[in-house]
């Protein structure tokens, strides 16, 4: 893995990092106490061209690939975590399937407008009844061959981009069937929004991403072609967990920005601070901490670098990007509650940034598999499956 970046990643990426302090850093506060969605953010987003970052440019997109996301994903993440994951919901689990298992039609019909961010995608897998355990889904869909559509009935919770006003998608795994042995055969299908007896739920109330989207989806008696289909019918599971495992480095990124930002306040803090006559940045418990801090960024940035290159050049990635999430995701936690320790009272008051990045940082540790599932996954890759 070359440790340098390309002269186009070095100019995205300072790209990005200008875009997150000039224009991200100065309202996204606001938009975070109102829970509101940043419409006006996301759209510059789109223009920049982020989420058409890895798709071909035949699609609408910048014809660059995971890593390029993974480096605009861990500038916007060191100033907000809501937009970020706007970012990667809308590319990881909205266009990429479509873009992975989609037909041409499909593709030629939906990429161009998620590539260039007038509507964004959501990927519909959780269920109340099944999160890490994605094969209890309940949900089903069953093909009525006189109309030649899927009739789709079930809820799923917890989805990321699925109800703002340009939401223009959303893939839902269901039952289609049954194996012989009686295992549930699961497929995926596009719902475009505004489909009838497709609702969303008000947003919920969340102890962080609060700029973000996330919703309760219901399917009663949701009827779409046949061709809506995306993949191959009964292959839902397999693809969905290929999607995750991208979806892993994606999020690892992110995560290794929020444990960057939190470096970057805490050093521009710990000088600024004085107490006992002396910056608090001069006594060493203080800047042994933060060096912590920037040992778990580096090695996190280290780690999911190293998947994304896995990842980009063909190779088995699986167990590279459950390590990088697992740890990413861990030091974000570790460094939120670190830097809020650098800040005193201070860091307990919203206005600051390293609150916002405390509260953002626990649901790493959570969305796209759980910690205990990356260990299971990794567990596996090491032949220790049960
Ligand atoms: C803000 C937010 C956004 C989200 N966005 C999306 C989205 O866009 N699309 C989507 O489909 N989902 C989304 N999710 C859902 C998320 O992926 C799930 O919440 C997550 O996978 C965990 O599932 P669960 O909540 O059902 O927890 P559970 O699976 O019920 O887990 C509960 C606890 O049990 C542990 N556990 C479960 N099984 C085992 C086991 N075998 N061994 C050891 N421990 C175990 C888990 O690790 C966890 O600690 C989102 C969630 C949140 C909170």
């Amino acid at each position: 893995m070359d440790h340098h970046l390309s002269p186009e990643l070095e100019e995205l990426r300072r790209t990005v990092e200008e875009f997150a302090h000039d224009v991200v850093a100065p309202k996204i506060g606001d938009f975070y106490e109102r829970h509101e969605f940043p419409y006006e953010i996301v759209r510059e987003m789109g223009r920049m061209g982020l989420f058409g970052l890895p798709f071909p440019e035949e699609y609408g997109g910048m014809g660059g690939d995971y890593l390029a996301l993974g480096i605009a994903l861990e500038e916007l993440a060191r100033v907000d975590s809501s937009v970020a994951i706007t970012l990667e919901a809308g590319v990881s689990l909205g266009a990429m399937p479509v873009y992975r298992f989609g037909t041409e039609a499909q593709k030629q019909e939906w990429l161009p407008r998620l590539c260039s961010g007038e509507v964004l995608g959501a990927f519909g897998l959780t269920e109340p009844d099944g999160g890490s355990d994605a094969g209890a889904t309940r949900t089903t869909a069953r093909l009525d061959t006189e109309t030649d559509e899927w009739v789709i009935n079930g809820t799923k919770c917890f989805i990321t981009n699925s109800g703002t006003d340009i939401t223009g998608l959303v893939t839902v795994t269901a039952v289609t069937g049954r194996a012989p042995d009686g295992r549930p055969q699961i497929s995926s299908i596009i719902v475009p929004s505004g489909t009838p007896g497709f609702t969303v739920a008000a947003p919920y109330s969340k102890v962080g991403w609060n700029a973000s989207d996330t919703r309760e989806l219901s399917f009663v008696d949701v009827r779409v072609p046949a061709a809506n289909l995306l993949g191959e019918e009964g292959r839902g599971y397999a693809q969905f967990l290929r999607i995750l495992d991208e979806g892993r480095v994606a999020i690892s990124a992110l995560a290794t920005g929020l444990a960057q930002g939190c470096v970057d306040e805490s050093v521009k803090y710990a000088k600024e601070r004085h107490a006992f006559g002396r910056s608090i940045g001069t006594y060493q418990a203080i800047q042994f901490k933060i060096a912590d801090m920037e040992m778990k960024a580096h090695t996190a940035r280290l780690a999911w670098r190293d998947a994304a290159s896995r990842l980009v050049s063909g190779e088995p990635f699986k167990k590279e990007a459950a390590l990088a999430k697992l740890y990413s995701s861990t030091v974000a936690v570790d460094n939120a509650r670190d830097a809020t320790q650098v800040h005193g009272g201070y860091g307990f008051m919203n206005e600051y940034p390293v609150a916002r990045m405390w509260r953002d940082s626990k649901i790493l540790e959570i969305g796209e598999g759980t910690s205990e599932v990356q260990r299971m996954l990794i567990a596996r890759e090491l032949g220790l499956a049960g």
